[in-house]
């Protein structure tokens, strides 16, 4: 059966349990249809009966619903993954954690390979380079970026970038046939090819190898012939004063294959982190009574709208879906935005106190833990005027933290590393969609409306109408300060 769309029901799918579902459930179980139309790149599983669109990215636009599944689905499974999801996580900004072994990450040989002989239409010029792209007459739209660049121009950007290398001259001769016979294989199909230096000959650095084992290591070029690359030991080198530019050099050799990474030698030093089990600190999570992990992100337009995207896991795992909403209103900075996310998850807890004991909140933005405070921090009051124009949502926070300790609930907010926050890709694309549509809710994702949370609605209003008066010159924190003092203050 040939899959290519994940099952919005996530891995745990009921139907899958009884082998009646279509849908893949792991993310390597995706391939192409037999055959390829450009509507069949559309995605409408959002849509009542709806048709799924194809999952394995080729750069294509994506709904806000492949966009989240997607998520999630990364979220659950652990590296390697294939190169188009690497390419997906590099166009998001993530690819330290995603790199490929190919500067394209393969897309040419999969539109060669496998998308064009099942591509069902009239015979057209093949792109070879990735520069060719340009001018291709894909049978999709491109994905856009939040400057909203489309996914082509990135990759061209990227694979034909000038970069400068240091350039290293030998030292000493040096054999390495011991190297080639006693090296494990876990560092790739190259793991095996090394130079053999002769003084005088000169080279480029394009990477060390990293980790436990055999860290250390120089991943180097011919200075002539760059595509000619090999390890060498770093003593037996000179580093000169000077680089030298090339087109950007394949790293691919640093990289294990799938195979190689999946053994055991490698595993045991896998980079993937696991949020639903390790706090960024080492906390085992697990060990915490009932524990809920929530995420949320924001993505700003400033002065215009923002889009909030969030995820409340509770301990039974059994949700598989990231909601976002989207609100048109005057706001200003991020921090209103982070703080409406933190909110919207705080409601979930609130609405399911006998689902968890204890939560973990993991924001983007680091005032927002520090002014709105948890069980273990006291809540700092604001100090810039521009601090005081946030807090009646700041207040809400703090409320809704009370009610939640009343009922022995406590929550720890943390802010989280960009690169494990997994809301940012769909707020950001609930952000642009609803931009480019006059702020309607977008479809595709599950909806949540901040208009049906009157007190979330009531705090937004002031804050929006706060952010106006200070830029008039007209805002005064008088009151919220009183109302602080009152409520919140350390003093009392
Ligand atoms: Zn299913």
């Amino acid at each position: 059966m040939v899959m290519y769309a994940l099952c919005k029901h996530g891995p745990n799918c009921q139907r899958h349990q009884s082998s009646k579902c279509g849908f893949a459930h792991r993310i390597n179980e995706l391939s192409l249809p037999h055959e390829v139309f450009p509507n069949r790149f559309v995605d409408e599983s959002d849509v009542r009966e709806g048709r799924a669109g194809i999952d394995v990215w080729f750069g294509q636009t994506y709904t806000l619903a492949q966009h989240s599944r997607l998520r999630l689905y990364i979220e659950h499974e652990e590296p390697p993954f294939p190169d188009w999801l690497r390419m997906y996580l590099w166009f998001y900004g993530k690819e330290k954690d995603s790199p490929s072994k190919y500067e394209d990450f393969g897309l040419m040989e999969r539109i060669r390979d496998d998308l064009l002989p099942k591509w069902n239409r009239v015979r057209q010029r093949r792109p070879v380079a990735v520069s060719d792209l340009e001018t291709w007459n894909a049978p999709f739209g491109w994905q856009a970026d939040e400057y909203d660049v489309p996914f082509y121009k990135r990759l061209i950007e990227h694979c034909c970038q000038v970069v400068p290398y240091d350039v290293l001259t030998v030292k000493e001769a040096i054999d390495m046939s011991w190297y080639r016979t006693n090296t494990s294989m876990h560092w790739g199909a190259d793991s095996r090819r090394y130079f053999d230096l002769v003084p005088g000959e000169r080279y480029v650095l394009i990477d060390e190898s990293k980790g436990e084992v055999g860290s250390g290591w120089y991943w180097v070029a011919h200075y002539d012939s760059p595509h000619v690359c090999a390890w060498a030991s770093p003593s037996h080198f000179e580093r000169q004063r000077y680089e030298k530019k090339y087109r950007r050099l394949n790293p691919g050799h640093m990289w294990p294959s799938m195979e190689e990474w999946k053994s055991e030698e490698w595993s045991s030093h896998s980079i993937a982190k696991r949020f639903w089990h390790t706090a960024p600190d080492g906390t085992d999570l697990d060990k915490l009574p009932k524990l809920a992990v929530c995420f949320s992100d924001a993505s700003v337009c400033d002065r215009v709208g923002f889009a909030v995207s969030f995820l409340c896991s509770m301990p039974t795992k059994e949700e598989w879906s990231m909601p976002c909403c989207a609100h048109k209103l005057y706001v200003c900075g991020s921090e209103a935005p982070e703080l409406t996310g933190c909110i919207l998850n705080l409601y979930v807890l609130k609405g399911r106190p006998w689902s968890w004991e204890t939560a973990i909140l993991y924001v983007d933005n680091n005032k927002v833990p520090l002014h709105v405070g948890d069980h273990t921090r006291p809540a700092v009051s604001p100090t810039l005027p521009c601090g005081w124009v946030l807090y009646p949502l700041i207040r809400l926070a703090i409320r809704l933290l009370r009610e939640l300790a009343k009922e022995n609930k406590y929550v720890l907010l943390q802010q989280l590393n960009r690169k494990y926050m997994i809301c940012d890709t769909v707020a950001k694309e609930c952000m642009r969609t609803a931009r480019d549509n006059n702020w309607t809710h977008p479809p595709g994702s599950a909806s949540m409306s901040i208009v049906g949370q009157k007190r979330l609605k009531e705090a937004l209003d002031e804050v929006s109408e706060n952010q106006k008066k200070l830029e008039r010159g007209g805002f005064s924190s008088r009151m919220y300060k009183q109302d602080w003092d009152l409520w919140f203050s350390a003093r009392k």
